[in-house]
């Protein structure tokens, strides 16, 4: 197995295992078909869901194709103009941004905020006062639409936390009105995360777009729609593939044809996720009652969607042989929910071979965790014949030295 044209058991050698390995070809194709199809909306800004793999190697491959940033986070937003994303091209997203995190984006001269509660906009009135600036604001709005997918990546139903709720959007535009330093120009959704039917998108996009047609006619000038990310993606071949980038630009364009808005749309894991794989050695293959486990050294903090969202990810042996086996893959971590997969038919794989966790470049390394004193995974990218270590692994010593004694001690 290969990643562009490198093999992967040369970087295994190399760089060690675990190891999370991107391809740039891919990265780049993902985010040409996207703003493809979402150009016949005219006026529009990609901006890349950050969180999904805030890798400075990543964000600045997207940045200099001319891609925005969506963050959530001042870390993010950091990351995102270090990178060389345009301030004008950055969204900050997210339900409890800081008085500390508005001062830091508003400095940077950000585009827009996608502003989450009354009380959020109050704040943010106040602190672009302060710095003598004018925010540019997109409302949040929780449609309360079911978008079909995991309830832990469920976003746009009235019992989630994010946005003001869809019967609350006229009052909440009409008090940014009277609040100095704010322009609320914008109206903003998000549903979900790995959404596998245009449906609920769809749903929601024509409750925006009816409320647009609202606001406008209590006077407010709405000139940008920011229609968020969660297109799905394919993890399991088993199943059918979600719909295409395509087939979403088309129902987009379609519903929001007469808006006569700018818009903005937030992709992170379509842009990312089929662009990573997870590279990691076999420690020892150990008998269980039903079936063998598979004993990997990557493990649930490097790694975290299977034990988070019981999702699924391919696992292939980087040299198979052609024999199968019915196996657990497990990783070392001390926990039950360290199990990637639970009497998989796979590869057949030996100790000391490696396996490969395809599907893994969106919402991988980033929530990685140092559980069990395990350090950060290395990340590689690859371009061509080319590959660099994009992010050290953590070393060991690291981790100790962070802690620190009391003086009693
Ligand atoms: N925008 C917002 C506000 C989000 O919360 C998320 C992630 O859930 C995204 C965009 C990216 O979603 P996805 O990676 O599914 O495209």
């Amino acid at each position: 197995m290969h990643a562009e044209d490198v093999p992967l058991a040369t970087i295994a050698e190399e760089a060690g295992t675990p190891v999370y390995v991107y391809s740039t070809a891919t990265i780049e194709r993902h985010a040409r078909v996207f703003s493809e199809a979402v150009a016949p909306l005219g006026d529009v800004l990609v901006a890349f869901a950050v969180k999904a793999n805030p890798n400075a190697a990543v964000l600045a491959t997207l940045a200099r194709m001319g891609l925005g940033a969506d963050v959530v986070s001042g870390g993010e937003l950091a990351r995102a103009l270090a990178a060389g994303v345009p301030a004008r091209h950055i969204v900050f997203s997210g339900v409890g941004k800081t008085a500390q995190e508005m001062i830091q984006a508003l400095d940077a001269g950000i585009g827009q905020f996608n502003v989450e509660s009354e009380p959020e906009a109050r704040l943010l009135s106040d602190v672009a006062r302060q710095r003598g600036r004018t925010a540019q604001i997109a409302f949040r709005i929780n449609p309360d639409v079911d978008a079909g997918t995991h309830a832990k990546i469920s976003t746009g139903k009235s019992e989630n936390k994010f946005g003001i709720a869809y019967d609350r959007a006229a009052a909440a535009y009409a008090m940014a009105r009277e609040l100095p330093g704010l322009q609320a120009s914008g109206v903003a959704v998000h549903i979900g995360s790995q959404l596998t039917d245009l449906k609920p998108l769809e749903a929601a996009f024509e409750r925006i777009g009816a409320l647009i047609g609202d606001l406008r006619a209590q006077g407010h000038d709405i000139k940008v729609a920011d229609l968020g990310g969660g297109l799905g993606i394919p993890y399991d071949r088993t199943l059918p593939d979600p719909p295409t980038p395509a087939a979403y630009g088309e129902m987009a364009a379609r519903v929001t044809k007469h808006w006569g808005t700018r818009f903005i749309f937030e992709p992170g894991r379509l842009i990312v996720g089929n662009a990573g794989v997870l590279l990691s050695r076999v420690i020892r293959v150990k008998q269980g009652v039903h079936q063998p486990f598979v004993i990997v050294d990557a493990a649930m903090n490097d790694l975290m969607r299977p034990s988070l969202y019981d999702a699924w990810h391919d696992i292939r042996a980087v040299a198979p042989d052609g024999k199968r086996m019915i196996a657990n893959v497990v990783g070392p971590v001390c926990e039950s929910g360290d199990t990637f997969a639970t009497g998989r038919d796979m590869d057949k794989v030996e100790e000391g071979e490696l396996v490969a966790f395809m599907t893994a470049g969106a919402y991988g390394a980033t929530m990685a965790s140092t559980y069990n004193s395990r350090p950060l995974t290395a990340e590689v990218l690859v371009s061509g014949s080319r590959w660099s270590i994009v992010r050290e692994r953590t070393p060991i010593e690291a981790l100790v030295a962070a802690d620190k004694l009391p003086d009693w001690l």
